[in-house]
């Protein structure tokens, strides 16, 4: 399986990292080593002193398809999750003022925690509050109403370029809000009022 993740799908996340809004998704991926489940803890890597914490609403693809079309999008899909975006943001800036890939930045161990999924049915995909807690302080809050690109376009854009197959996650975006983290954290992300993800950095 896969990750898909996009970066800057909230438009006030772009604009405290200073980036203007993309006209078109910017697509990355992140290997399946990347995942963390069950809540297991995070462990802080030695390669990075600047680990941001990203809560992003995740979509698993539920058939093989590519050359989506949008209006057929919502087939592909039955069941959503939280996940964190974990990202070495030290090791992103360095590769984006050179021009380099974001890869190790954002696919390295344990920088894909994810939660269980659940049933898309009676949710309202186009307006789903969530957030994260560390430490019992609210850090970040997002609607997915202020996603730039809907997860519907969001898929028949990457399955132009990459085919996606059962069992592909992919990372929507994340709200404004992103910040550091360090050994010792709690982070709980909530979808509307339940608890999804609950796990600490080590
Ligand atoms: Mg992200």
């Amino acid at each position: 399986m896969k990750i898909i993740g996009i970066g800057r799908n909230y438009s006030e996340h772009a604009k405290e990292l200073n980036h203007a809004l993309p006209a078109e998704p910017i697509v990355f991926l992140k290997p399946d080593t990347a995942l963390l489940r069950g809540n297991a803890p995070f462990y802080y890597p030695e390669f990075s002193q600047d680990i941001h914490h990203e809560v992003e609403v995740v979509v698993k693809i539920c058939k093989e398809g590519k050359y989506i079309q949008e209006k057929f999008a919502h087939k592909y899909y039955e069941e959503i999750a939280l996940g964190i975006d974990f990202t070495a943001r030290d090791l992103q800036k360095k590769a984006q003022e050179q021009g380099l890939p974001w890869t190790l930045a954002k696919g390295f161990n344990g920088s894909a925690p994810i939660s269980e999924f659940i049933s898309k049915q009676g949710l309202s995909l186009h307006q789903l509050p969530f957030s994260l807690h560390v430490n019992g302080t609210l850090r970040q809050t997002g609607n997915t109403e202020q996603m730039v690109f809907s997860i519907d376009y969001l898929i028949a854009y990457v399955s132009q370029f990459i085919t996606l197959k059962t069992g592909d996650y992919l990372f929507t975006g994340t709200p404004p809000g992103v910040a550091s983290v360090k050994p010792g954290d709690r982070l709980q992300a909530y979808l509307q009022d339940r608890c999804m993800l609950d796990f600490e950095v080590r």
